[in-house]
């Protein structure tokens, strides 16, 4: 896999989904059979993956099952949730406890870890040593929103990897500087974003937005460029991209990307169940089988126009939006979203489109 590429893989199956995706990737060539491999999921709280907030154990359970499978043995799961959480309990709560032991794979609460001074720049970090000590790690990161830095995936997610006191003083340094100094001294070999259903606003989790993706690649700045696009973000609107590209741990510039869509007949139409915060949102919808990438990709610029306070100025009626596969071959007036409304008047090209791309285009129609 090139540093320039990121693999995209939909459906609503992550198991069968990540291991698909890895025999593309073919992450053991060149690694030997005596590596010790961590993986590091977002376990910030004691919620389950459902809730929005945390990396889905069946994502772990494909990528250990395809280690194993290859006579990979030393794997552990690493984690420190976020200040104020039980690690032990996320654990418990999120139903790696039993992963780890139908695997017999060990679990590394990184609040009991000792650390590693590491200096970037001016920046001197505490870094837990389990995850220093790794010879490749995989970080696992779920994709959703973050109530003050906006998006959260590949480098924020390294925040775990360092305990609670230095978590404290990243928030009184305001989270970009250190995030990005952290994701400088903690290279990642590889990232796999779950993206089934990460949450609109908040890192909690509490409105899962149906996103019906994983992707990967090799490049976490480029992975959480990508990520802003599907949450109707720009890159520029999470400043801690930027720092990150500017030290060298990767590229932020999303045009450089070859974006890989193995599956893009896959994406699945699924019933999708709303937070009422979500079904605010979804009250402007009009969705007939649509697939679950697309209708969160709606949701979330339908989210952003509104921060903005556009929606309002935009002035869309109730089921204003039409999305979904049972649009094919309608023609006639309407706004659609996906190459599946292409014959309605107004339509968002895409398969699925980006919550960024539709974001853009919504915002651009005056539809007095
Ligand atoms: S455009 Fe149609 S087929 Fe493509 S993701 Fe959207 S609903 Fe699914």
């Amino acid at each position: 896999m090139q540093e320039n590429q990121l693999m995209v893989i939909y459906g609503d199956d992550p198991r069968t989904m990540v291991e698909t995706l890895l025999q593309k990737i073919k992450p053991e060539e060149g690694l030997p059979r005596t590596a010790k491999i961590g993986l590091k999921p977002n376990l910030v709280l004691d919620k389950p993956a459902a809730s929005g907030a945390t990396t889905h154990p069946e994502l772990v359970e494909g990528i250990i099952k395809y280690f194993q499978a290859r006579g990979y043995h030393d794997l552990r799961i690493m984690e420190g949730s976020w200040v104020g959480a039980q690690t032990e309990r996320a654990f418990q709560i999120c139903g790696y406890q039993e992963l780890a032991a139908q695997y017999q794979v060990p679990l590394i609460n990184l609040k009991r870890d000792r650390t590693i001074t590491r200096q970037v720049g001016a920046l001197t970090l505490e870094v837990c040593a389990s995850v220093l000590e790794v010879d490749y790690l995989i970080n696992l990161p779920v994709l959703k929103a973050h109530c003050q830095t906006a998006l959260t995936c590949a480098l924020k997610n390294l925040k775990g990897c360092v305990p609670d006191a230095e978590k404290r003083r990243f928030h009184r340094m305001g989270l970009h500087q250190p995030i990005a100094h952290l994701a400088a001294a903690l290279p990642t070999q590889l990232t796999i974003v779950d993206g089934i259903c990460g949450d609109l606003t908040f890192e909690e989790g509490g409105n899962p937005v149906p996103m019906g993706r994983v992707f990967a690649g090799r490049d976490p700045v480029l992975i959480d460029a990508y990520a802003a696009s599907l949450l109707g973000l720009a890159a520029e609107d999470v400043p801690y991209i930027a720092i990150a590209a500017g030290l060298g741990v990767g590229e932020d510039n999303l045009d450089k990307a070859e974006i890989i869509e193995f599956n893009p007949e896959a994406k699945s139409a699924q019933p999708f169940r709303l937070s009422r915060r979500v079904q605010s949102l979804a009250r402007y919808i009009e969705e007939c089988e649509a697939c679950s990438a697309c209708y969160g990709s709606l949701i979330h610029a339908l989210h952003r126009l509104e921060e903005e306070g556009e929606l309002s100025r935009l002035g869309l009626g109730p089921k204003a939006v039409k999305i979904g596969q049972g649009f094919r071959g309608v023609n006639g007036e309407g706004l659609g979203v996906g190459v599946c409304t292409r014959g309605l008047q107004s339509s968002i090209p895409g398969c699925p489109p980006t919550a960024r791309a539709i974001k853009d285009f919504l915002g651009k129609l005056n539809l007095d």
